[in-house]
């Protein structure tokens, strides 16, 4: 499982899902660079402190995932890139008659077109090192719909859908590229989402918890960030050298359903 001497770059790591990520893969020796839109202190301090907790190298880039340049100039401020972990997100929720157009944009372009551009930076650096490995946090949302979430279900589906091509233009390669699916996860993105579906459906948080999200989920249980973690340095490990190409959901069977 040892990722000593790889460099990985997550992308939106400053908080939930990537911050996991970005911890599991420095648990298991990788180098990092973390990233969000922010240029804050606590964000440095937070590569710091994973630095000296993991005895890795990390440092925090600051770069607008809705920019593609930023995206690109991301990937090269990193200087190497062995691991890609595409997790920037965001999430608004309304009728697609009512979807307001900035919002759209803004969520096709942090969701998927960001996945492009940095994916398109970063092979040419896997390429020269002769190992690469790419995962691409899509969602549930990537493989099912939900009503009022067009936006997000389209990118999904788009970044799955672009996980496929990529996996094929590489597959003779000792690159991989996969997805993994995560289904509810508490986060400050699903967090966001309770005040107005308790509004909405005349709720406490508990009942929105357990009726709204959970009841979609099998397990009944909320993934953690530690396990979304620990699915993408698997897929970064020896052991996953062959598996290109899929969607790995982690969503306490959400989509078995
Ligand atoms: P989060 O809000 O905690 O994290 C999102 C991250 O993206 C943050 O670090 C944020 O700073 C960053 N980000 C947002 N806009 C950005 C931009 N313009 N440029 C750079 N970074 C930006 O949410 P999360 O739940 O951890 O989401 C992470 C990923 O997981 C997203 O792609 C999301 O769609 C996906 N996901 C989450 C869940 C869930 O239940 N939490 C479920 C399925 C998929």
């Amino acid at each position: 499982m040892s990722l000593r001497g790889k460099t990985a770059v997550v992308t939106g790591s400053n908080s939930g899902i990537g911050l996991g990520v970005a911890r599991e893969l420095a648990r298991a020796g990788a180098d990092l660079v973390l990233n969000s839109f922010t240029d804050r202190d606590e964000d440095h301090a937070l590569a710091e402190a994973i630095s000296t907790e993991f005895g890795v190298v990390a440092k925090y880039v600051k770069a607008d995932m809705s920019v593609g340049e930023e995206c690109r100039s991301l990937i090269e401020a990193a200087g190497s890139c062995d691991i890609l972990v595409n997790n920037a997100g965001i999430q608004h929720v309304a009728p697609i008659d009512e979807f307001p157009r900035d919002k759209w944009d803004a969520i096709i372009a942090i969701n998927l077109n960001s996945v492009f551009h940095t994916t398109a930076a970063a092979l040419p650096m896997m390429r020269a090192a002769g190992w690469g490995r790419i995962v691409n946090v899509a969602s549930a949302h990537g493989l099912t719909a939900s009503p009022y979430k067009s936006a997000y279900v389209a990118a999904k589906h788009g970044v799955v859908g672009m996980t496929k091509a990529v996996a094929l233009e590489t597959a003779q390669e000792p690159i991989t590229c996969n997805a993994v699916c995560p289904g509810y996860v508490l986060t400050p993105l699903v967090e966001a989402q309770i005040p107005d579906t308790m509004k909405e459906y005349g709720m406490d948080r508990e009942t929105v918890i357990k009726d709204v999200m959970l009841a979609r989920q099998p397990s009944k249980e909320f993934a953690t960030v530690e396990q979304l973690g620990g699915t993408v340095a698997f897929l970064c490990s020896s052991a996953a050298t062959q598996i290109t190409g899929t969607t790995l959901s982690v969503d306490g069977g959400w989509t078995a359903l």
